[in-house]
């Protein structure tokens, strides 16, 4: 943090920055970049505020590539947001340039800097307190599905490659189970069977995709609530934001993975499997809201396949804790012996529960789908 103060003062000489730079403070939760507030101020004109995010290097290889799609991203929606009468400066992230006017700023030492305008008078959530708020994130990652639905996903740069290949994580998760370099497999026969016994799932998409029957399109991949804006007024989501990893993908996976972890009755390191569902309410307000946004837009193959993308996400996160377990916790960070495997149970928890409630999941779609 320290050695961004330092850079910082550099980062924010470079932009395109109107006004008197009155403070610079760390703000909000994020996880992956440093964000920072800041205040400038104009005579007349009061306050504006803007985001200033110095983006993580360890997981965003080539940050180029990342702000190239979050700029084709964000030009694109501010046309569609206009087309249809709403506010492109709430509505979407809007980058604001540097003074050689690319969407970064690469400062003496490497880091990448880049900065948005602040969405005023929304609230990110941490937590679902209140369907509703599910609903509206259902109906924000619907609606930016429709915004993009005509976007060339394939013009997209995959900047973590093969992000959702299930296939090809599955590979790796056979030959971890080889290697068994900790000793842990013949413990864990049971979860690595659970695995081994659907390997049929991890054909579906790239099936369907092959044979023409599902498009590529815009995806989120990081659906989580706190990505959303909720306006402060009217409860309603204004925006998606942290668009990262914007990478073209199946539809499918998006919503897929906001039930894994939004649907699901407890935390993803629940101890107590028995405290573990799909909660069927949760799964149906989603998917209200989700093809509510989508208006339309996802063709019959996207709708008739929402259930096994679910159920798709839910195994494939599974299968990474479990990898990684085997592997000896490289990946996702432990604070406790044993985490990732209890992360993998809750996981494939969620997954037999979701194959025995499969009936309704299918109706719940079908309700909203036609
Ligand atoms: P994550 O852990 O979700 O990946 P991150 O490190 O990628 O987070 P962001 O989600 O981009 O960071 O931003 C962190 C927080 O900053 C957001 O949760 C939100 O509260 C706030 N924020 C980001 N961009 C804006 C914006 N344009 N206007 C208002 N607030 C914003
Ligand atoms: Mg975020
Ligand atoms: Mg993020």
């Amino acid at each position: 943090r320290e050695y961004a103060c330092s850079k910082r003062e550099e980062a924010i000489s470079n932009f395109r920055f109107v006004g008197k730079l009155e403070s610079a403070t760390p703000y909000g939760n994020g996880h992956i970049n440093d964000t920072f507030l800041l205040v400038f101020s104009q005579p007349d004109m009061g306050n504006h505020r803007v985001i200033l995010q110095r983006l993580n290097n360890e997981i965003f290889k080539k940050p180029e590539e990342v702000m190239a799609n979050i700029l084709g991203v964000t030009s694109y929606l501010k046309k569609q947001i206009i087309a249809n009468n709403g506010d492109p400066d709430r509505e979407t992230l809007n980058i604001i340039l540097t003074k050689d006017g690319k969407p970064f700023y690469k400062d003496s030492i490497g880091s990448y800097w880049r900065a948005y305008f602040f969405i005023e008078g929304a609230t990110c959530f941490e937590k679902v307190e209140k369907e509703e708020d599910f609903y509206e994130s259902a109906y924000a990652f619907g609606h930016f599905q429709m915004l993009l639905s005509d976007y060339p996903a394939d013009t997209l740069y995959e900047t973590i490659v093969g992000f959702h290949d299930t296939a090809s994580r599955f590979e790796t998760f056979k030959k971890v189970v080889q290697a068994d370099v900790c000793g842990r497999a013949s413990a864990v026969q049971e979860e690595i069977n659970f695995v081994l016994q659907r390997e049929e799932l991890i054909h579906i998409l790239p099936d369907m995709f092959q044979a023409g029957k599902l498009p590529l399109r815009v995806t989120h991949n990081d659906t989580k609530l706190n990505n959303i804006m909720i306006d402060n007024c009217t409860g309603k989501a204004v925006c998606v934001i942290d668009l990262d990893t914007v990478m073209p993908g199946f539809a499918v996976n998006d919503f897929g993975d906001s039930i894994r972890f939004g649907a699901s009755t407890a935390a993803e390191d629940e101890r107590d499997l028995e405290k573990v569902s799909c909660d069927m309410a949760l799964f149906e307000c989603y998917v209200k809201g989700y093809l509510k946004g989508c208006e339309g837009k996802l063709t019959d193959t996207e709708v008739s396949l929402l259930a096994a993308g679910a159920k798709l996400m839910t195994f494939e996160c599974g299968m990474r804790f479990l990898t990684d377990y085997l592997d000896g916790d490289h990946y996702f960070k432990i604070h406790r012996e044993g985490h990732n495997l209890d992360r993998c149970r809750t996981q494939f928890k969620l997954v037999q529960d979701m194959e025995n409630k499969w009936d309704t999941m299918t109706k719940i779609v079908e309700k909203y789908g036609s």
